[in-house]
């Protein structure tokens, strides 16, 4: 259906609900026990739009649930006159060649911007095939995934009033893809922590903090037996937190903070850690507001930002079935449309999906009800649609 346009001056832009985009680029200096230490804090910029005010991302289907959650967001795109054009990159999982996966990483290179779904890993396949999802974020330095899990209006859950940002080193930890079995039955997995990445992800935690007007920042480790690798990190996010004096810096070990968590969410603001712990705790921090299908999250680099569900699941077995809930693809569509600063489409489709989470009898299967999900994208469009005129920024 046709959709109606009209200007709607900035002052009427709502700020983000969800977010984590920084907005400019400096060179940082630490001094440290009298040592000068530089190290590049470059805070992404979109994109400029091109073709009369267009943007044009990347997509990646992905796999299972992906891409029907895709179309379902261009589908609100295009009804909502988004101007965004979306380059489709088919990334096979099957394969083991990495033809895919380097094309889709240079369509992201040419777009600057990129929306996905997960690309499955199949445990089956030999050692020396990494991750796709990996190699991107790592081949295009997405050193930081952000998550903003806050509890919905509509969603029955435990615990109330969860407001944590999530800021995970996306880059190395656990993550190095270095194994090796130089002895039969001896396999060495190596955990790489470095001063650079751990400063530069520390850093970006506290900037964010200070921008969103956050009060504390928790470092999540287990330095008490990672005293070395762990140990670096804690000692980064002490160092940077000492150049943010407004910001009360804390620290825990991980296990206790799975379990404080899920105890007591309530006490976290921002929370900061290394690549696996982070894994960890947005997922536990997703299922405390409702589940995987709910929490959108965002990957920045110091030049490319990917956007997709914060938890990255496939949900292969519910794929095709028009059951899987959307809102996480969609607020993900939403946090890019913000990086892109195409604010007022990004508040209108997100406006309309928090009305829609309030209307219990649309809920899906994930969160007890017996939705669909067309039944979940259907009402948001019609909420879209009764607001109208709707938004141009061009
Ligand atoms: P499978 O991929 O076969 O569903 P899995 O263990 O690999 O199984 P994940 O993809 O990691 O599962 O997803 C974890 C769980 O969350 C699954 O039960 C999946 O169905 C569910 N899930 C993930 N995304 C959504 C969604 N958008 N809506 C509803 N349920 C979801």
């Amino acid at each position: 259906m046709a959709a109606h346009t009209a200007v709607m001056s900035m002052s009427k832009i709502l700020n983000p609900f969800w977010g984590g985009r920084l907005g400019h680029t400096v060179k940082c200096t630490l001094l440290l026990s009298g040592q000068v230490i530089m190290y590049e804090m470059l805070i992404l910029q979109p994109p400029p739009a091109k073709y009369g005010g267009r943007h044009t991302v990347t997509l990646i289907p992905g796999d299972g649930i992906g891409p029907e959650l895709l179309n379902h967001v261009r589908e609100v795109f295009r009804f909502s006159c988004v101007p965004v054009d979306f380059e489709v990159v088919h990334v096979n999982s099957a394969l083991e060649s990495e033809d895919d996966i380097n094309d889709a990483i240079t369509a992201i290179r040419r777009n600057g911007v990129a929306l996905k779904g997960n690309i499955e890993t199949k445990h089956t396949m030999a050692p020396s095939v990494k991750s796709r999802n990996n190699l991107l974020r790592t081949s295009l330095d997405l050193y930081a995934n952000v998550m903003h899990c806050q509890s919905l209006p509509g969603v029955q859950t435990r615990h109330k009033n969860i407001d944590i940002m999530i800021i995970r080193e996306n880059t190395e930890g656990e993550y190095s893809s270095l194994e090796h079995e130089s002895v039969t039955g001896v396999v060495e997995s190596l955990k790489i922590i470095t001063r650079n990445n751990s400063l530069r992800i520390a850093d970006y935690a506290f900037r964010l903090a200070r921008e969103k007007g956050r009060k504390r920042v928790t470092a999540v480790h287990k330095a008490n037996i990672m005293k070395l690798g762990d140990g670096l990190f804690l000692q980064c996010c002490r160092e940077v937190a000492s150049d943010y004096p407004d910001i009360t810096f804390d620290s825990m070990i991980v296990d206790n903070t799975t379990m404080q968590l899920v105890s007591n969410p309530q006490q976290f603001d921002v929370m900061v850690m290394p690549n696996l712990y982070g894994n960890v705790v947005s997922n536990v921090c997703a299922g405390l507001v409702g589940g995987p299908g709910l929490v959108p999250g965002a990957n920045y680099g110091r030049d490319y930002a990917v956007f997709e569900t914060a938890t990255r699941n496939t949900g292969k077995s519910i794929a095709q079935r028009n059951i899987a809930n959307p809102t996480a693809m969609l607020l993900a569509s939403c946090m890019m449309l913000d990086h892109l600063k195409l604010y007022g489409y990004a508040s209108m489709i997100r406006n309309a999906i928090l009305t829609t989470m309030n209307e219990t009898r649309l809920h899906t299967a994930d969160i007890g009800g017996q939705g669909t999900t067309s039944d979940v994208v259907q009402s948001i469009m019609r909420i879209i649609q009764s607001k109208g005129p709707l938004i141009s920024e061009l």
